[in-house]
């Protein structure tokens, strides 16, 4: 038994479980702090979960922390608690979760405001001339010249890093010559520039203010859906409850599936509520995402929005959470801590007794489940705002007059049609590249990747064929590996797809986007800047493309091809087709002219396309709900699926038929195992995966047998041999 403070540490390493250790003489570590701590033979970065007068660890074995990092907490008690719900319900290391809690700067041990290096044209450096350097020393003028562009103020080192990434090579003569100084300066702080009350929106129309008034008068813990079809003015609606809750002097805090997709809302929040947000995403700089976390937890800033791992942010006077396109994937973590930041965000909005709101005009059967059972409530918004119509929906049936390079007649002739009226054409089609196979004309040999069992995709325009999957890549074959026949490119991508666009509507500005256009800095900016103005008349492109825009000159969405979906063996195959046909349908005719929306198929006697036309979204979502039940799946049943993968397939499965034994062992008789198996891909990236499902109409049992397996699989030398994890609700069932 220990005498004095213990610490108990969260230290970010695969094992679920705090580490002890002692504080240094007459200090006193609040938990929610960093501190830093000997770890084996190596010292790590922990944040303290909580403190104990006592522990199991004889006095002499505990070991003394080296230093403590935060002057305060770094998160207080509501999101310590929210990290330990996140840990235990996922089942995962809570030292992981921490981990990826926490901005990188922060997870390395920096500072909360760090100092950082800068570096700025002296008064001689400004004086000098840049053209007579140039010719000398042609790095150091260039280095010069851009400290110069940037003024007074100088640039910091990371900025650079970016601009020059060699800068360090030539700082130092520049320095000795006195035309360049450095010195430290704190990092900067979020920019909390409001600007007044913001801009008044539209008039609610009565849906709308019905569904304002619903969400005003709950007091406390709510869960609100705002079911609304696309353009029916939900964000509206989360604006109208978003300027209460600032006028209170609270905080709001959204959560989007991907920023960069949605350049639009962030400017139209902006613009609206007068604020600045602060945000959270991967585009950001790590000084700037630092930036906005430290505003955020200290409460400069206002309105924080941010992507999935925001939901983990501190917040000085929480008063809202929205979390706009719930049934987006992008809101699931899928590797690593995989989490659900919809089902965070609720879990803390509860814990914290403030209302959450979801909003999708597809909202998942897990959400509608929840409606109807009366634990969230649903707000429904059944028509478009303003005076936009619905779009329409027809199909092209591609069997009897088949599509060629991805283009059937019909749909050739629609676009011309609404070319002519001045229209903004939207091609969807959810494959990259130029064609998803390459066969052989003589023998039917199709091109696979050497390392997963998938086929290669053709990227005509790189002459390569690429893994989509792994990321391999290697020269496109120009002869059959087998029989030295000629190969040709089966199926079509978006590249396919642009080239025959180009063909036939020569004169027009065809863009595709796609995640190989746009994978420079800004590409996507200005790609839907282009497609906003109207600048680009025919768009090209992946779900990408699906997702919140309004591009206001839009009248036709062309699906390209569907079929993929109608035939998958997931279960939530028929829900996932139409959120994403809705979405991408959604796009057209969003102002003054109706929308039309074509649809591809060779099967368009399918008993799927009669339930979405006929009945829209709704219908099919109530026929899955009502499948679902029948055949036992989520939402009426809970999942948990343990992966593993390793270089031999006897292993990655000798580990998944451990685990069945203890969880058969430990389980109850109503929970059902189903493996282990191989993985839908059973090779990726040259490992054998497998999988085992445990299911369970109850939540409770299913997670007291993950209790027992997770602590039990960590200590079995099978473990060693294989990458496993356990994913909690899982989306994606490969
Ligand atoms: P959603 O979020 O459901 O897709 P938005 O809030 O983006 O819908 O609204 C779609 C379009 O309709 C926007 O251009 C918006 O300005 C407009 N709009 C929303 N509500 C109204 C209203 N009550 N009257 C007129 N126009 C509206
Ligand atoms: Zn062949
Ligand atoms: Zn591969």
């Amino acid at each position: 038994m220990s005498k004095g403070q213990i610490l108990n540490v969260a230290v970010n390493v695969p094992l679920s479980r705090l580490f002890d250790y002692r504080t240094p003489e007459g200090a006193s570590i609040e938990p929610g702090s960093r501190v830093l701590v000997p770890f084996g033979r190596t010292r790590k970065v922990g944040v303290v979960m909580g403190t104990s007068r006592q522990t199991a660890i004889d006095d002499d074995r505990i070991r003394p922390i080296i230093e403590v990092i935060d002057e305060a907490p770094l998160w207080r008690d509501p999101e310590l608690w929210l990290l330990r719900f996140t840990s235990d319900y996922y089942h995962h290391p809570v030292g992981e979760v921490v981990g990826a809690a926490l901005p990188a700067l922060l997870r390395q041990g920096k500072a909360l405001h760090p100092t950082i290096e800068m570096l700025a044209a002296s008064d001689a450096g400004t004086a000098t001339c840049v053209e007579a350097l140039a010719k000398r020393a042609p790095k150091q003028a260039l280095l010069l010249e851009t400290l110069l562009d940037a003024g007074g103020d100088g640039l910091d080192a990371d900025t650079l890093n970016e601009m020059l990434p060699n800068w360090r090579r030539s700082i130092r003569p520049l320095i000795e010559k006195g035309f360049v100084t450095r010195f430290e300066s704190r990092a900067p702080d979020y920019d909390d520039r409001s600007f007044g009350t913001g801009t008044p929106g539209p008039e609610l129309n009565p849906a709308q203010s019905e569904a304002l008034e619903t969400m005003r008068s709950q007091i406390g813990f709510s869960a609100f859906v705002i079911d609304g079809v696309t353009g029916s003015g939900k964000t509206e609606v989360y604006l109208g409850r978003m300027q209460d809750v600032l006028a209170d002097g609270k905080q709001v805090l959204v959560l989007v599936p991907e920023i960069g997709l949605t350049p639009q809302l962030v400017s139209r929040l902006r613009v609206r509520l007068g604020i600045e947000p602060a945000l959270l995403h991967s585009g950001l700089s790590d000084l700037q995402r630092l930036a906005s976390w430290r505003a955020a937890r200290s409460g400069a800033a206002h309105l924080v929005v941010g992507t999935r791992s925001a939901v983990f942010v501190p917040l000085a006077d929480p008063g809202l959470i929205v979390v706009d396109e719930e049934h987006d994937h992008s809101l699931k973590q899928q590797e690593g801590l995989r989490y659900s930041a919809r089902d965070l965000a609720i879990a803390r909005a509860k814990h914290l007794d403030v209302p959450v709101v979801l909003g999708s005009a597809t909202p998942t059967l897990e959400t509608l489940a929840h409606c109807r059972s009366g634990q969230y409530r649903r707000l429904v918004l059944p028509h478009r705002a303003g005076s936009a119509e619905p779009p329409r929906l027809k199909l092209i049936d591609t069997s009897r007059t088949p599509a060629i390079d991805g283009l059937s007649q019909a749909l050739l002739s629609a676009i011309e049609a609404h070319l002519g009226r001045e229209g903004q054409v939207l091609l969807f089609l959810n494959r990259r590249g130029f064609a998803p196979t390459l066969i052989c004309a003589g023998c039917g040999h199709i091109a696979e990747c050497r390392r997963c069992d998938s086929r290669m995709t053709v990227h005509a325009r790189h002459g390569q064929l690429r893994c989509h999957h792994c990321g391999a890549s290697r020269p496109l074959d120009t002869s059959c590996s087998e029989c030295g026949s000629a190969v040709t490119p089966l199926g079509e991508g978006t590249q396919r797809l642009e080239e025959s666009l180009r063909r036939h509507f020569a004169g027009r500005h065809i863009m595709r986007i796609d995640s190989d256009s746009t994978t420079t800095k800004g590409a996507m900016d200005d790609a839907l800047a282009q497609a906003t103005e109207g600048r680009a008349h025919i768009l090209v492109g992946t779900q990408m493309l699906s997702k919140g825009h309004h591009f206001p000159n839009l009248t036709l969405v062309g699906i390209v091809n569907a079929d993929q979906g109608l035939f998958g063996t997931d279960f939530r195959c028929a829900e996932k087709l139409a959120q994403s046909i809705v979405q991408v349908a959604g796009r057209a005719g969003r102002e003054h002219r109706a929308g039309d929306v074509l649809i591809q198929t060779a099967y368009p006697d399918h008993p799927f396309w009669k339930t979405l036309i006929e009945g829209g979204y709704e219908r099919v979502a109530a026929d899955s709900l009502s499948e679902r039940e029948q055949t036992r799946w989520p939402p009426f049943t809970r999942l948990a699926l343990l992966r593993s993968a390793a270089h031999k397939r006897d292993d990655a499965h000798r580990f998944l038929e451990h685990a069945r034994q203890l969880a058969s062992r430990s389980g109850p008789a109503a929970m059902r195992i189903l493996g282990p198996v191989d993985a839908p891909m059973a090779r990726r990236a040259g490992r054998y995966r497998a999988q085992l499902l445990l299911q369970s109409a109850d939540r409770g049992e299913l997670h007291a047998v993950l209790a027992e397996l997770r602590p039990a699989l960590e200590n079995d030398k099978l473990a060693r041999k294989v990458r496993w994890s356990i994913d909690v609700d899982p989306v994606e069932l490969f």
